[in-house]
Parts: C-alpha cells; sequence; structure tokens
C-alpha cells in the first residue's frame, strides 16, 4: 500500500451523498428476500450483481427500484442502514448525511412509520456503538405529481426532529426544481434544510440549477457539476458557499466518465465541492474508493483531499461541535 493510499484510508471522512436504498448490497437482498418470502429472479447474489448494466439514470433506477421491493419491515430498515453503517464506519467516515426516499415505499404499502422508525434505531445505535453521527434527509421522487411530495411533506412533521432536511431524486428529464416550488416552500417554513438534484449532464441542468438557487434558495446542490459552463451561476454558489455533492463512480455509470476534472476545476475556483458515493451497492464503490477513483484520475495531493473534507465539513448539516471534532482531527493531519 503506498504512504497515499495509507492516508486516504485513515483520513476522517463525511459522507454527505448516499441514498440508503442504494446501499442494498446483493447478499442482504436475497436475505431479506428469504425472510419476506419474496422470489427473486435471479439464483445467487454474484449473478444479482453481474447483472447490473445501466448507462444513463432511468436504466439505473429500474433497478434501484426494483431492489427496494424486499424492504417491508422496520427490522428490514434497520438492517439496511445498519450494514451500511458498518461499512462506513470502517472507512473511517466520521458523520453522514443519508436519503431516504418514503413514496418508494409508502407507494408500494409500506408505512412511512415503518420506514423512519427502522432508520432512526439504527442511528441511534451508530451513534453509540460505531461513533457514527448520522442524519436523515427525506427525498421526493421528482418523477410524481408535487401532491404526493406534499402529503408526504406533512406525513413527515410528527416526526421533524428525527430528520434534518428535505432532498428531490429520481427522474429529472421533464421533472425541474420548479415543479416543487410549494412543497420546498413549505418545507423551510417547517425548519427542514433544502437540497435537491441537478444531476450530471441532464437536458436543461443548467436551468435547472439555476433554479434551485434563484427560486427554491436551496442550501445545497446534489452533483450540480454542470454548473461550469455558467459563470454567473458559479459566481453565485461561491459567494453563497453552496456546498455541491459530487459522485464519481456513479458519474462513470450514467455519464461518459467520472467528471474528475470537473471536480477539480470547482475545488481549485473555491467551490465547496465534496467527492460522496450515491448509491453504492449499484455503482460499486463507497466513499473510499469515490475518494481513490479521483485521486487517481488527478494525482489528487494529500492538501486536496483534505480540502474535500473540509468543504464537506462546511456544507453539511451537523451540529457545530460535530464541525470541530472533525475539523481538529484533519487539522491534526497536516
Ligand atoms: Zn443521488
Amino acid at each position: 500500500m503506498s504512504d497515499l493510499d495509507d492516508f486516504l484510508l485513515k483520513l476522517p471522512k463525511i459522507e454527505l451523498h448516499l441514498h440508503i436504498e442504494g446501499t442494498l448490497e446483493p447478499e442482504l437482498r436475497f436475505r431479506l428476500a428469504e425472510r419476506n418470502n419474496i422470489e427473486l429472479p435471479y439464483s445467487s447474489a454474484a449473478e444479482l450483481r453481474a447483472s447490473y448494466d445501466f448507462d444513463d439514470l432511468p436504466s439505473f433506477l429500474t433497478g434501484y427500484y426494483d431492489g427496494m421491493r424486499v424492504l417491508r419491515t422496520e427490522q428490514d430498515f434497520y438492517d439496511l442502514a445498519w450494514a451500511y453503517f458498518e461499512k462506513a464506519a470502517g472507512q473511517n467516515v466520521r458523520y453522514t448525511e443519508i436519503f431516504f426516499d418514503p413514496q418508494a415505499h409508502t407507494g408500494r404499502g409500506v408505512a412511512f412509520d415503518t420506514v423512519i422508525r427502522g432508520l432512526r434505531r439504527a442511528q441511534l445505535d451508530g451513534r453509540r456503538l460505531l461513533h457514527l453521527h448520522v442524519q436523515l434527509i427525506m427525498c421526493f421522487l421528482r418523477d410524481y405529481q408535487p401532491e404526493f411530495a406534499m402529503a408526504t411533506l406533512l406525513e413527515s412533521l410528527p416526526y421533524r426532529e428525527w430528520i434534518v432536511g428535505v432532498g428531490l431524486d429520481s427522474d429529472e428529464r421533464g421533472n425541474p426544481p420548479r415543479k416543487f416550488a410549494e412543497v420546498f416552500h413549505r418545507a423551510r417554513e417547517e425548519g427542514y434544510l433544502l437540497t435537491m438534484h441537478c444531476d450530471v449532464d441532464q437536458e436543461n441542468t443548467t436551468e435547472h440549477i439555476r433554479q434551485c438557487l434563484h427560486e427554491i434558495e436551496v442550501d445545497r446542490i446534489d452533483h450540480g457539476v454542470n454548473i461550469l459552463t455558467d459563470p454567473e451561476l458559479l459566481a453565485e454558489a461561491r459567494r453563497r458557499r453552496i456546498g455541491l455533492t459530487a459522485c464519481p463512480i456513479s458519474n462513470g455509470w450514467v455519464s461518459d466518465g467520472l467528471k474528475a476534472p470537473e471536480i477539480k476545476r470547482l475545488l481549485d475556483a473555491g467551490l465547496k465541492v465534496t467527492v460522496n458515493s450515491d448509491d453504492p451497492a449499484y455503482f460499486g464503490g463507497y466513499v473510499s474508493e469515490n475518494l481513490a477513483a479521483v485521486q487517481r484520475a488527478l494525482e489528487l495531493t494529500r492538501h486536496d483531499l483534505v480540502r474535500l473534507q473540509r468543504n464537506a465539513v462546511e456544507s453539511c448539516w451537523a451540529p457545530p461541535a460535530v464541525k470541530d471534532r472533525i475539523s481538529a482531527e484533519l487539522d491534526r493531519l497536516c
């Protein structure tokens, strides 16, 4: 192992773009299917993994939603989250904000309460047993109607203290941020922080980023690397210190590459870009593998890797004490 690999392993990390349903590894999917008496059309976890063949966002989403069918009970959601937390703690992740997609579950008859209680219990155990600080971000599915998102937002209010913010994901084509303006306005009134996906190389991506910044007034943007094509938006995001949660290995599956040069340009331009894993069970890389992929592609230095983590400290939604603790750890590395 090179000195830099060793450094990367030990680096205290933050993960800000992680769909918990996207951490469902084939082995766990088989275990949950068996527990819930669900038949899978594959003979083994290896065969299932080999079947992953995504070349754009819609083809990925088809497999992603199909995978979730095995998640039925509170314990299933606990086990899903716990498996990810153990993995993250093993990669020296200190703090993570995880997305969950309640509509993908309530839409097939699993209660919101079931989903969130499983995640919440895992979150508390993660802090106690793994010293991993976790917060939850509830995402709305943008290919559904805003009325469904609003109903989900209202359904979340009894659990308001368990959820730090709201996001927007799923198929971006024809589903601009503006479609959910009212939902996000209400979410802001309820005290949620706001983020939205602007996936890489999507139709009208620059306009979607503009709507996020100027109409929805988000606190962060997920992906958003196409902001480089618009100097005005770039300047605005820099001025407002908006975090951009890039996901290089995911980009490699659904676009023409990792977008590593774009990530470096954003970093050097003073944008609050971070490196994350998106849906690691499907794309084959957790946060360490994503950082390693960018490091190799760009020959990043230790200093660059620390800068990425400092960006994550600044743009994350952790309590000040957690931010201070991770910053102090990063200081000791330099
Ligand atoms: Zn995502």
